[in-house]
Order: structure tokens, then C-alpha cells, then sequence
């Protein structure tokens, strides 16, 4: 019997286009992985690359070359476009624990030479002003909560309540602001991000996506090579916008958390999926076999399945088969957060002002409301100016993170194990605290037999998330 081996193959010795070529040509070659990368140079794995890839379209032998890309001093808005691709991994400059400086902000080429820049640069400026003058007042609340203990350094005491009072001022940073986020990912994801960035709106998107073809380039020259702008997107997008504008224009109804949509007979069709797995049957017998079932037989079965789940055991993905649609309203602070869950499908309105804003109470505890109600003013008058003058996605770098965005989510029950557990967490930030403990309550309502076996936090309600934290949503 041949020796079992299992071993890496060296990022620091083979080029990611060497070890892509390396895993691909197992698939004929009767070679071992260190035999088939010694035959190998940069040329020949090029040009089984131009071959293979780019000629007979097998891409995804460009998912074993994997890039680590640094993006420094990008705009919260381009990060949008940089995380919304789902097979890849992110970390990000936070809003909670960092400060940013006042003149961290884009300048879009857009507005450039026009006195609307001036217009917009004056906002900009207004709103960090605005977040760094809120922060002793912000503190000081805070600090009168938590005192110092003693011997604690004030830079200690400060370093364990900063989250605290960050987490009110940062409503007040506009989605110019800039901020920095490591990306890693394979060459097919990057090559489908950069037509995706060369495609869009926004021009700083389109220099960050010809940026990033370029350093791409230089790693894995073939791979990307060929990601050009698609007009399929451009010409598609740019038709159902202005299709649809006009005719879909309806800013009045709060859905702050609504479900559209779910399985029907969801037990029935998780433990029929349950039983599937275990046994040889098709489907509709499985969910012959469950219908008739007690109400004991059914949950003792619900037990054997989900009963000893711990915080961190991944649920059964037999729970995949049940799926929900919410349609959801949050202020931008927190849907920047839930973005970055990407086992949902996700459908974000674009940035506006037109759904109102969130006010944290503790900007009122801190005397500073009326500040803070006039820079969401002059944001919402500068948004408006520019949408009107040149377009709405160039008013989104205005659009703070109090502002309110719609949020389409179909997800299925296991995901939502892990995002109300996550998310209702005491740690998470009380925007997106509030939507995991309502969503929790729903599901609770629609399913309550297979979501009572749900972990989360239980310390409080979404209503006292709210009472809590915010002086209005809206
Ligand atoms: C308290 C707190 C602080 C945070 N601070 C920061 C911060 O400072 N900066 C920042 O950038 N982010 C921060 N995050 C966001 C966090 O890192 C996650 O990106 C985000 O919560 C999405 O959740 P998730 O990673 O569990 O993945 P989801 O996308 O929700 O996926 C669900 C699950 O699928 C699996 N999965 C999905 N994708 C992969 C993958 N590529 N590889 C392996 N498994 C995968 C994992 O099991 C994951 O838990 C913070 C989150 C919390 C709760």
C-alpha cells in the first residue's frame, strides 16, 4: 500500500500561480504534488494557466492561488463594494475601537473643481468636527458609569470604556470617512472583484479596482489578467436604476424587522432532511416517515439532533433546508456590521438620507443633541444637493452612520443560530444587539420548537436594547 503523506505546499518556495497549476495538474498526472511542482517554472505555469483558464474556462483551478491584499486609506463606501464579495476574508479598521482624525475623509474626484466640492468638503469636515468634539462630552457620561478603579491608569480606564462612548459618536462619521481592511481571497474571487470595481459607479471604486488588478497582476500575472470592467454590469445596473427610480419610491414604512417569507412545514423538513442523512430512503418518504410522527416522537428526535450544542459547536447543516426573508431597516453603523455576514443573501438599498436617522440616548445624556441634530441637517442637505446636481451614489459619502438603510436577508436556520448568538452578545454593538434580539423573538414565534434550542443571550429583550440605547430609531 502506498505511504499516506500529507504535507504543505510552500507559499515562500512556489509563486500562488506554481501552486495552483501544482493541485491542477493532479488531475491527469500520476505524479506526487512535489513532483508535479519540481517540473514546474513560472513560464510553464503561465501558460497552462492561458490554457486551462483562460482558453477552456476551467476557473476554478485559480482558487489555489491565494492573495493577501492591503487596502489603506479607502472610503467606508468602497469598502462596501471591496467585502461584497462572499468567498473571501476581511478585517477592518473598527468604528468602535479606534478614533479617526479630522480630515480622514474622501474627497471624490466627482466633486472635484466644482462648488459643490466645496459644499461637501465644508460637511465632511462639520461631521468629524462634530464626532471629535463629541467624544469628552460622551466620555464623561460613560466615565461617571464606570469610574476609575483604583490604581488604574487613566489610559487603562480609558482603554476599558472607549467602546463604550465610541460607539455614540461614531453615528456621527459619514461613509467618506477612510479607513484601512486586509483582504485575502483566491485569484477567481479577486478577478470577479475587480470587473465588479472597474464596473461601478464610483470612481474611486474604479481607480481602487485598477489598482488592484495591478498588484494582483504582479502575483499572479495570468490569473487576473483578463478582468476587465463587464458592460453586462455597467449596462445593466445603470438600465434597472433608471427603470426603477422612479417608479419604486416609498420612504414611509418602517420595516425595522419584518419576515416575508418562510419554510413551510420547517420541522417536518429539517428532521426529514435528519433522516435522509442517516438513511437510504428518498425524500419524500423521509417526510412521509415525519408527518405522522407525535408530537413526542418529534421531540425527542429534535433532541437527539440539537440538544448538545455548545457556544461554539457548528448546528447541523441539515438546518440549511429551513430559510428565511426578512426585510429590515438599521442605521448604517449597524448594517456595516451585518454585512459582513456572508452565508446570507443580502440586498442593501443604496445609502440616503431619505429614511431618517438613529439618536443614541446617551448623545442627549451627554448635552450635545442639539450638535448632533444639526450635522445630520447639513448631511442631509448636502446629500441632497449633490444626488440632485450629479448622482445619488456620490451623496452616499455624505450619509452618516446614524442614517437609516433597508436591508433585504434571506438566510437559513442554521446561519441564524450563529447571527443571534453573535450578534446579541453583550460585546456587540447595541445597533446590531436591538435586530438580533428581534429577529430572535420572531423566529421564536414562527418556529419555537426548533429555535428554542438557539443560544443567545437572554440578559435582555430587544425592547430594552431599545429603551436602553436609543432616544428615537427614526
Ligand atoms: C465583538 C465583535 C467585534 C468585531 N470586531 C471586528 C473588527 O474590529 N474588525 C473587523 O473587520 N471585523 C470585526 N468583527 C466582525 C467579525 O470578525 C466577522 O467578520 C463578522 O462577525 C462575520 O461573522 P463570521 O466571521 O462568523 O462569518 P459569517 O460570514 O457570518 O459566516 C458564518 C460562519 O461560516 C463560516 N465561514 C464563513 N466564511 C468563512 C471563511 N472564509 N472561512 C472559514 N469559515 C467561514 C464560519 O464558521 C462563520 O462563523 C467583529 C465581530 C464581533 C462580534
Amino acid at each position: 500500500m502506498p505511504k499516506r503523506e500529507i504535507y504543505p505546499l510552500s507559499a515562500k518556495d512556489l509563486t500562488p500561480e506554481t501552486i495552483a497549476v501544482t493541485f491542477a495538474k493532479t488531475s491527469r498526472s500520476p505524479l506526487s504534488f512535489r513532483e508535479i511542482a519540481a517540473e514546474l517554472t513560472d513560464e510553464k505555469s503561465a501558460q497552462f494557466h492561458e490554457k486551462w483558464v483562460v482558453g477552456y474556462g476551467h476557473a476554478s483551478v485559480a482558487e489555489h492561488a491565494v492573495l493577501h491584499i492591503a487596502f489603506e486609506n479607502v472610503s467606508r463606501l468602497a469598502i462596501e463594494t471591496i467585502e461584497g464579495n462572499r468567498l473571501a476574508s476581511y478585517t477592518e479598521k473598527s468604528t468602535r475601537y479606534q478614533k479617526w482624525d479630522a480630515d480622514s475623509f474622501w474627497r471624490p474626484t466627482e466633486l472635484e473643481g466644482i462648488p459643490l466640492g466645496h459644499d461637501y468638503n465644508n460637511t465632511c469636515r462639520h461631521l468629524f468636527q462634530s464626532y471629535l468634539d463629541s467624544l469628552e462630552p460622551l466620555k464623561a457620561v460613560i466615565a461617571q458609569r464606570y469610574p476609575q478603579k483604583d490604581g488604574e491608569t487613566s489610559a487603562r480606564h480609558d482603554g476599558r470604556i472607549r467602546s463604550k462612548y465610541v460607539d455614540a459618536a461614531r453615528y456621527l462619521l459619514p461613509a467618506s470617512a477612510l479607513a484601512n481592511v486586509g483582504m485575502t481571497a483566491n485569484a477567481r474571487v479577486y478577478e470577479h472583484a475587480i470587473r465588479k470595481m472597474l464596473s461601478h459607479p464610483l470612481h474611486e471604486v474604479r481607480e481602487i479596482g485598477a489598482e488592484v488588478k495591478a498588484v494582483s497582476t504582479k502575483i499572479a500575472p495570468t490569473l487576473v489578467k483578463y478582468a476587465d470592467e463587464k458592460p453586462y454590469m455597467m449596462e445593466t445596473n445603470s438600465a434597472l436604476e433608471d427603470t426603477l427610480d422612479e417608479m419604486f419610491k416609498t420612504a414611509d414604512n418602517p420595516a425595522w424587522l419584518e419576515l416575508i417569507e418562510h419554510t413551510q412545514e420547517a420541522e417536518e423538513k429539517f428532521l426529514a432532511a435528519c433522516l435522509y442523512r442517516f438513511g437510504v430512503g428518498s425524500f419524500r418518504e423521509a417526510l412521509a416517515q415525519v408527518r405522522p410522527m407525535s408530537r413526542d416522537q418529534r421531540d425527542a428526535l429534535l433532541n437527539e439532533a440539537l440538544s448538545r450544542l455548545d457556544r461554539f459547536d457548528v448546528p447541523l447543516r441539515e438546518l440549511e433546508h429551513v430559510t428565511y426573508t426578512f426585510d429590515s431597516m438599521m442605521d448604517q453603523g449597524a448594517y456595516f456590521e451585518v454585512k459582513r455576514h456572508r452565508m446570507m443573501s443580502q440586498t442593501p438599498q443604496r445609502l440616503t438620507t431619505e429614511l431618517g436617522y438613529a439618536t443614541p440616548s446617551l448623545i442627549t445624556a451627554a448635552g450635545i443633541e442639539k450638535e448632533y441634530h444639526a450635522a445630520m441637517a447639513l448631511a442631509d442637505k448636502t446629500y441632497h444637493a449633490i444626488a440632485n446636481e450629479i448622482n445619488p451614489h456620490v451623496a452616499g459619502y455624505v450619509v452618516t452612520n446614524a442614517h437609516n438603510r433597508r436591508l433585504l436577508m434571506t438566510l437559513n436556520l442554521r446561519d441564524t443560530f450563529h447571527f443571534c448568538r453573535l450578534r446579541s452578545a453583550p460585546n456587540a454593538h447595541f445597533g446590531v444587539r436591538y435586530l438580533a434580539h428581534r429577529m430572535h423573538e420572531i423566529l421564536m414565534e414562527t418556529h419555537p420548537t426548533l429555535t428554542r434550542y438557539m443560544l443567545w443571550d437572554r440578559a435582555e429583550t430587544w425592547e430594552d436594547v431599545l429603551e436602553n440605547n436609543f432616544d428615537s430609531l427614526r
